[in-house]
């Protein structure tokens, strides 16, 4: 099924943050020290064994990691081959967005970084990071739309709990990219003590790869549990929801360069992909710049980001990280969709037929697995990002 060329390195990006034609860091220049740092830092830093020990303590203790590889009986029956769940939902806070902030926190410490900003869109990300920041006791600012805090007060007063600040943004359309441009504007301002905790594997080199590989927990534990209950390493598919793509790098990041695995991404097409409604990048963007790296945005023709349509606001980003990007040019990926009410069925469907309430953006990946034309003989992981309490108030809405 995919052509796509096996010398291709699609696990390391080129010096410059590069996958192919997509990455790169494109930052103002009052930025330059500071992702230079980062840059010329984050590998040594993450290499190092003392670096490894209290990320790992930390995961398994903290986190809950391992996390489960469940075979899901009911639902592989239906769709005629064998599905494993990663039980993403089971890590602390309720998502797989942790993996990232654990690791970035210990990393901003040994850069000596007294602060800590992030921006959020539906809360989780920055509900993540006020929750290592409280575990380190450092410093927290979350920048938020304007829109997204009236729409996700409960995400709002755990931030607020855990001793985040949360700074509301109320330019342009008071949403996710709008705090992400704040984000940035404050980083700015305070470069040197400041270290932004970019949610998802998007924003200058080294963040793509860096978050890459902090989530790249998830392939490296499916491989060992894969191994323990088929006696082979290598599923045929994983499935996995792609909003910036961190949590379908990390389920993905082991198996890119083994070409027997197809890896299947999948994008939220809202009221449906050419309905002026939708987030799903790889069928309505082009080439652009967004956020600080090279890769494919939804813009027009003259380069206005277009406002994205999704059910489940972590889906709901005009772009895509670049290694998707380059998956998607070159083949390597396929890449599908599901629109707004196909993943409210499917999150109604799992809730039932294998007692797990999947989140929102979760329910996407699901939503495909009829579509694929499995096999009997086929082993497939579809990585079960989140858990569905935080959309309790959308689904109440649809019982
Ligand atoms: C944020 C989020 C996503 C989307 O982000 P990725 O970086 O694409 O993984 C997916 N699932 C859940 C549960 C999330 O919270």
């Amino acid at each position: 099924m995919n052509l796509f060329n096996v010398d291709k390195d699609y696990q390391n990006p080129t010096m410059e943050g590069y996958y192919g034609d997509f990455g790169g860091a494109y930052i103002p220049e009052m930025l330059y020290g500071n992702v230079e740092t980062l840059k010329t830092q984050y590998l040594q830093i993450m290499q190092d064994p003392s670096f490894q020990s209290e990320f790992q303590a930390l995961l398994k203790d903290y986190v809950g990691r391992p996390t489960p590889l469940f075979l899901a009986e009911r639902l592989s029956k239906e769709i005629g081959a064998t599905i494993y769940l990663k039980r993403e939902d089971l890590c602390h806070t309720g998502a797989h967005k942790i993996n990232n902030t654990i690791g970035q926190i210990i990393l901003a410490q040994r850069l000596g970084k007294k602060k800590i900003i992030a921006e959020t869109g539906a809360g989780q990300h920055g509900v993540a990071t006020a929750t290592v920041c409280a575990l380190k006791g450092m410093e927290c600012v979350v920048y938020m739309g304007e829109k997204d805090i009236e729409r996700q007060a409960p995400n709002v007063a755990r931030m607020k709990m855990l001793g985040a600040k949360v700074v509301s943004a109320k330019s342009g359309s008071k949403t996710l990219k709008d705090a992400t441009n704040e984000a940035i504007r404050a980083w700015i301002n305070e470069p040197n003590e400041t270290h932004y905790i970019i949610g998802s594997v998007v924003g200058p080199h080294p963040y793509p790869d860096m978050v890459a590989r902090f989530q790249s927990v998830i392939s490296e534990e499916i491989k060992i549990q894969l191994k323990e209950k088929t006696g082979k390493e290598f599923p045929t598919h994983v499935v996995a929801c792609v909003g910036g793509g961190s949590n379908a790098a990390g389920a993905f990041y082991h198996f890119l360069n083994e070409p027997s695995v197809n890896l299947v991404a999948v994008e939220a097409a809202g009221h449906g992909v050419n309905s002026g409604l939708s987030a799903a990048t790889t069928q309505l963007g082009t080439p652009g710049i967004l956020h600080g790296s090279k890769s494919i945005v939804m813009q027009t023709n003259d380069g206005q980001v277009v406002e994205p349509h999704s059910i489940s606001a972590g889906l709901d980003y005009p772009g895509i990280g670049p290694l998707h990007a380059f998956l998607y040019e070159s083949k390597r990926g396929t890449f599908l969709s599901a629109t707004d009410e196909e993943a409210l069925e499917s999150a109604f469907h799992l809730s039932k037929i294998e007692g797990i309430i999947p989140a929102l953006e979760t329910a996407h990946a699901f939503s495909v697995l009829p579509k694929m034309n499995l096999k009997a003989s086929d082993i497939v992981v579809v990585c079960l990002s989140g858990r569905g309490d935080k959309d309790l108030a959308t689904y109440m809405e649809h019982l």
